[in-house]
């Protein structure tokens, strides 16, 4: 079932693999029929994830990404979508010759294909990855993962033994007297079973470890050695996960199966992830969706540059529909996040005329940015309607860009994924990131209005970042701690390298 921690367990495998000097990928399958995650409701599915290349993808990705240190690409989120939509153009084109196309094989094909494809994918090195984590996503069972799970049984009897590894994830419940459960476990394996797929390991989601009887009994039913069932124990903080996998021997099992040679693994990412606090900072997140996990890379982000710091980063979400003045006695930082829409814009830019007059560090992002240039417009320049044309009425001092003026489709077009931008010599921007260019992933439709930028620029306010004649990065000369991104540096930061933003800005909060 979905929510269980596949990802989580996946990244956390290639984790482990890493920490013993093998390369490694990571394919997401969704099977739904969305193209891609880019049009998709994040109060319903979690953040839309942004690669270098510009996908939109699914946010288990960002924990690839991150867990893995490499950059994925669009080729590496497969949805059924994107799969038809490729047989169809193949069928339509004449491809198939005359043939009934079909799921089984046309379908299928295509699926061995993709992973195929994605797997190969050069990593930053130039060199492809030597293993590629599989995710399915979805519940066994479910029609939308049947193509995927019998594409995956195909491959799997196609290769050789040692070239591909199953691992079930499941739930191991506990009954009201607390002891584990190992009915579901015995459904899924079975559902499994019937498919053809046959796991190899097992892993088992519980709230306590799974104790020798339970794991001789999952053993016995599911038809694998005892090592072979591993408890994932739920942790404080998904980066334990791959130790608690480790303690739990699943590295030799791995190791052994797929005929790797077996290096001693380097523990240095250990220590990044759970460096000891000596300090910590509460910092005010202002937003209008009211889960957090469509917020996963801006957390995680604050979470690299804490730990980077010894800093606990402790948030505490305000909604933007329900506050009056933000209240920031109890803050030690602000940050407004990307979004689209007008619900709840006003309570934001009131909140940013607070941040700024109190001199409070603030980090905005994306539309962060653009309502710190609205805020600035209406209580600095006077231009009291000032606003964002993606919303109506008043005067527009963010305007659409003008290549997205003539666009209709919303899938996939606004400008997305890497930029270079050139920061402007003495400002804060360049202080943080220590270089005169930097990359950074943009997800967005509207930009700063050409038009107002000289009378924006008079006074306190900088753009200390540009890429050509669009405005990047803005900041007040004025306060300790005032930045606000047109771009998302929480998508390039890794626990191993935090983003200069961030990094900078849990400082500024720990100095309050
Ligand atoms: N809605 C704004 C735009 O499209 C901001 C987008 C965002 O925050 N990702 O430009």
């Amino acid at each position: 079932m979905s929510g269980l921690g596949k990802g989580i367990t996946a990244a956390s495998i290639g984790r482990i693999l890493k920490n013993r000097s093998h390369s490694i990928t990571a394919v997401k399958i969704d099977p739904y029929l969305n193209i891609d995650a880019g049009t998709m409701n994040p109060a319903q599915h979690g953040e839309v994830f942004v690669l270098s290349d510009g996908g939109e993808v699914d946010l288990d990705l960002g924990n690839y990404e991150r867990f893995l240190d490499v950059d994925l690409t669009g080729a590496h989120n497969i949805t059924t979508g994107k799969v038809y939509r490729t047989v169809i153009e193949k069928e339509r084109r004449g491809d198939y010759l005359g043939e009934t196309v079909q799921i089984i094989p046309h379908i299928t094909e295509q699926i061995k294909a993709c992973i195929t494809h994605a797997a190969h994918e050069p990593l930053n090195n130039g060199e492809p990855a030597k293993i590629c984590l599989v995710e399915v996503g979805g519940t066994v069972g479910d029609i939308e993962s049947m193509p995927f799970l019998e594409a995956v049984r195909q491959m799997r009897s196609e290769l050789p033994k040692e070239d591909t590894i199953l691992v079930h994830l499941t739930l191991v419940p506990g009954d009201t007297m607390g002891e584990l459960k190992t009915k579901p476990t015995q459904h899924s394996v079975k559902t499994l079973r019937e498919l053809g797929l046959i796991a190899d390991i097992i892993v088992g989601r519980t709230h306590r470890p799974i104790d020798a009887g339970i794991k001789k009994k999952i053993s016995a039913f599911c038809d694998l050695p005892q090592k072979a069932v591993i408890s994932a124990t739920t942790v404080p903080d998904t980066y334990y996960v791959p130790m608690e996998l480790e303690k739990e021997g699943i590295a030799e099992v791995l190791t052994e199966h797929m005929g790797l040679v077996s290096h001693e693994p380097d523990n240095e990412w250990y220590s990044i992830v759970s460096r000891e606090y000596t300090n910590r900072v509460n910092i005010g997140i202002i937003t209008k969706y009211g889960i957090e996990d469509v917020y996963i890379s801006i957390k995680e982000a604050l979470k690299h540059a804490g730990r980077a710091l010894s800093t606990e980063v402790t948030i505490q979400w305000i909604d933007a529909e329900r506050f009056e003045r933000v209240d920031t006695k109890n803050l030690d930082g602000v940050l407004i996040p990307g979004g689209f829409g007008i619900r709840g814009i006003e309570s934001k830019i009131e909140a940013i005329s607070t941040v700024r007059e109190d001199k409070i560090p603030f980090l905005g992002l994306c539309l962060g940015f653009q309502l710190c240039v609205v805020e600035y417009a209406r209580n600095i320049l006077g231009i009291t309607d000032a606003t964002s044309a993606e919303f109506e009425g008043g005067t527009p001092v963010i305007s659409i860009m003008p290549d997205q003026q003539s666009i209709s489709d919303l899938g996939g077009t606004m400008r997305l994924g890497n930029y270079p931008i050139t920061l402007k010599e003495g400002t804060l921007a360049s202080r943080c990131y220590q270089k005169d260019v930097i990359i950074e992933r943009h997800r967005h439709r509207y930009e700063v209005d050409p038009e107002y930028i000289p009378a924006l620029t008079e006074k306190s306010l900088i753009f200390s970042g540009v890429y050509q004649n669009r405005m990047e990065i803005c900041e007040l000369n004025d306060h300790p701690f005032f930045l606000a991104t047109q771009f998302h540096p929480e998508f390039r930061s890794r626990p191993t390298r935090p983003s200069p933003p961030f990094i900078n800005f849990v400082k500024a909060c720990a100095k309050r």
